[in-house]
């Protein structure tokens, strides 16, 4: 394999940059740029040690450095690898990237060394993907999701997932070579039973997926409200700063603005809609028509009353209209009046955008209606690609547990639950086409 090299910190000005090579002539090349300060050659050094020194081209000196050197397999790749830590200047960091380059070194693709560690076996596939999940994560929750699965505890319960099935392909097994002697696992039963106790853990699994991608991806906010309850004012508020136009004419939001709020761990994904009122005006009904539409895809409704109004008919209609998504009511604008907050089936907090009120009663109001999303210390699936295995894996059981019920051949039987045992293998990249192995990786950042 060729040995590659890349700048892993960010393709940007820094206190500073850190190049990093693997493969096996990289500390070879690396001894070809760095002259160390003491005795110990490049080539001499041990694993997990580093030298000070400097780098050169054509006898001028562009930097000290420190340089680290990992010897295979005792490496992130498991292969002989060098880091070489310098100042964080992009012209820098890219004049030693090219000077490696000189010597022989190729350009690390994206995820490349992480992708070195899958194939030399340091990671599974799945501790692969958690790598990207911990560099992406963006609060503690995602974090925490993250790192169990950096540190195989997803693996591990895929494999007891896995074991379960595989203990019935041996009885199946087994049973298949000697059809006289049935194994008492395969009695209809206790295979049910088996089949019935694997579906409910990739169920599970599957099901805190998608209850955790609001934390993931964002909810999908719809702000609503008549004219001038004072929607872009929040959203504005929410936002800390002034994204949608606030004036006190009706009907100034004409389209749906979105915007972005972290409050908390969670990211409100802000659409600013222009209600959902009949008007004659033909822009605003386009934007009426589009505030429909993004209320098809919401998770949340953010209905913003102007308390100094009170609710109205049309409060109580368009409420109706979001029945089937949470909905949390705004009581806005509570610096102009002491009236009550009105007694509603969804919650109501009282605020005023226009004073930029703290966000915690919004950030404990968002904690109580997606309580679900709150993810759990239990290891779970990271993305789609894994979803998408675990709910195949999902229909290849429940159809074996209804063939049990169609009294169908044990034998058809076997050949679905060995589909579902593969699907559960490839979550982890055993018997993986390369083309799943560089779809995976591709979405790496260079350096990774
Ligand atoms: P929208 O039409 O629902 O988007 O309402 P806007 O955000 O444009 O606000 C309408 C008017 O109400 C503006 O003049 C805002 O300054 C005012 N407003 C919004 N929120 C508050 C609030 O909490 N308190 C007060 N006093 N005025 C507010």
């Amino acid at each position: 394999m060729k040995t590659i090299a890349a700048i892993s910190t960010p393709n940007a000005v820094g206190g500073i940059a850190m190049i990093r090579i693997s493969g096996d002539r990289a500390i070879e090349a690396a001894s070809q740029i760095f002259q160390p300060v003491g005795n110990t050659k490049v080539t001499e050094m041990r694993g997990y040690s580093c030298a000070y020194g400097y780098i050169s081209e054509n006898g001028e000196r562009l930097d000290d450095v420190v340089l680290t050197v990992f010897r295979a397999p005792h490496s992130y790749t498991g292969e002989d690898t060098v880091e070489i830590t310098c100042h964080g200047g992009l012209y820098l960091s890219r004049q030693i990237l090219a000077l490696l380059y000189r010597c022989g070194c190729s350009p690390a693709g994206p995820g490349e060394f992480t992708k070195r560690a899958f194939l030399n076996g340091k990671l599974s596939l799945s501790q692969a993907e958690a790598v990207m999940d911990v560099i992406r994560a963006d609060g503690a929750a995602q974090l925490r999701q993250a790192n169990l699965a950096k540190q195989g505890k997803l693996h591990e319960h895929m494999f007891s997932i896995s074991g379960q099935l595989v203990d019935m392909l041996s009885a199946f097994a087994y049973w298949l070579d000697d059809a006289e002697d049935m194994p008492p696992e395969l009695e209809r039963d206790t295979l049910d039973a088996n089949l019935q106790s694997i579906q409910q853990k990739l169920q599970t699994l599957s099901e805190n997926y998608q209850n955790g991608r609001i934390l993931r991806e964002g909810i999908r906010t719809v702000l609503l409200g008549r004219p001038n309850a004072g929607k872009s004012s929040v959203m504005n508020w929410l936002c800390r700063m002034q994204r949608s136009i606030v004036t006190s004419i009706a009907g100034t939001t004409r389209d749906v603005i979105t915007e972005q709020a972290k409050i908390g761990e969670f990211t409100l994904l802000l659409s600013d809609t222009a209600g959902l009122r009949s008007t004659e005006d033909l822009i605003e009904s386009i934007g009426i028509s589009q505030a429909y539409q993004a209320l098809n895809t919401a998770d949340l409704v953010l209905y913003v009353v102007d308390a100094a109004v009170g609710m109205t008919n049309e409060d109580y209609e368009t409420l109706k209209k979001c029945s089937n998504i949470p909905v949390l009511v705004l009581w806005n604008k509570n610096d102009l009046t002491d009236a009550d907050p009105p007694q509603l089936d969804v919650p109501v907090l009282s605020v005023s955008a226009y004073l930029a009120d703290s966000t915690a009663p919004l950030l404990e109001a968002l904690r109580g209606i997606f309580a679900s999303a709150v993810v759990s210390d239990q290891p779970g699936i990271m993305n789609e690609r894994q979803n998408a295995l675990i709910q195949h894996a999902v229909s290849r059981v429940s159809e074996c547990r209804d063939m049990l019920q169609n009294d169908d051949e044990l034998d058809m039987i076997y050949f679905s639950l060995e589909d579902a045992a593969q699907s559960l293998r490839e979550i982890d990249g055993v018997d993986v086409s390369v083309d799943v192995i560089d779809g995976v990786f591709s979405k790496f950042c260079i350096g990774k």
